[in-house]
């Protein structure tokens, strides 16, 4: 069996994230490609019944954040290590740069607004950590400023999880070599020519301070509670066979159940069969 992907992803509370001690390209816990590959299909399978039974229950939720530079494969993430995630329980919410009405708000307010209701799997495509991370590498924001959300956000999401929202925080670690290729298949590609931002080229020539403000918000906000997930992201099968775990894991021990309302069976069975009441 080996280690939880809990337990090999996660940034353990109060050490250092060591983004640079952790490979990118690494494929822990799997044997082989095509082993994760028929793993992965499984797991989901898993995912959609406990997610079915979370939105049954309607009591709790879960919330999970996704972070990474361009190209890391959030919105692959999405697309298929959520794959099997039911529409109707689920809420995916992207953020981009603040609009003039969010910036006029407290950072956390438009987060506030995309939580998940009772029941639902949240999904955050970035998320407050961008108020921490792009915010200090573009200079968007005094680091007096800054400097004081890491322990807002640990609070935030603290009161999160006492009033019943799990948190998974995944962080997807690209190398900057496969950064480059995946824009490279960008360029190439007419089908995905789309996809490509040259402005992202200004944030690749920011990597190391890039580096450096994940660093240390996935060090000061990977907290019991709420911790952070470090996933080997260049190779994207592995990214989805952990994830799905990383998730698996999480539902199964929130643990849902159907809820048992009691119902007088045979009564509402007699009802059913009689006629329908006309005019
Ligand atoms: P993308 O995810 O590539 O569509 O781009 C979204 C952009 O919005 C990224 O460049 C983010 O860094 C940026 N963004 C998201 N949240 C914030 C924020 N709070 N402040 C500034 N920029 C942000
Ligand atoms: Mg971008």
């Amino acid at each position: 069996m080996g280690r939880s992907a809990r337990e090999r992803f996660r940034v353990e509370p109060g050490s250092p994230a060591g983004l640079a001690g952790r490979d990118p390209s690494g494929t822990p816990g799997v044997k082989s490609r095509k082993r994760a590959e028929r793993a992965t299909p499984k797991l989901q399978e898993r995912l959609a019944g406990l997610q079915e039974r979370l939105y049954a229950e309607r009591s709790r939720s879960l919330l999970v954040v996704l972070q990474g530079m361009d190209t890391s494969g959030k919105d692959g993430a999405i697309k298929h290590a959520f794959a099997s995630l039911s529409p109707s329980g689920t809420r995916v919410t992207s953020f981009k740069a603040p609009t003039e009405v969010e910036r006029r708000h407290h950072f956390l307010w438009r987060i506030r607004k995309a939580l998940p209701e009772s029941g639902q799997v949240g999904i955050f495509n970035r998320s407050h950590y961008e108020d921490v991370v792009v915010v200090r590498v573009k200079r968007l924001a005094p680091q007096a400023v800054w400097s004081t959300r890491f322990g807002e956000i640990n609070a935030f999401e603290e009161s999160l999880a006492k009033s019943g929202t799990t948190l998974v925080k995944v962080f997807l670690h690209i190398s900057p070599e496969e950064q480059r290729e995946r824009l490279l298949a960008r360029l190439d590609d007419p089908t995905k020519r789309w996809k490509f931002n040259p402005a992202d080229l200004e944030d690749r020539a920011r990597w190391a301070r890039y580096r450096t403000a994940y660093e240390e918000a996935l060090t000061r906000c990977s907290t019991d509670r709420a911790p952070w997930y470090v996933v080997p992201a260049d190779r994207k099968w592995y990214r989805n066979w952990a994830i799905s775990g990383l998730l698996v894991e999480t539902l199964e021990e929130m643990a849902p159940n159907y809820p048992t309302p009691e119902l007088d069976l045979a009564a509402l069975r007699t009802r059913l069969e009689g006629p329908v009441a006309e005019g």
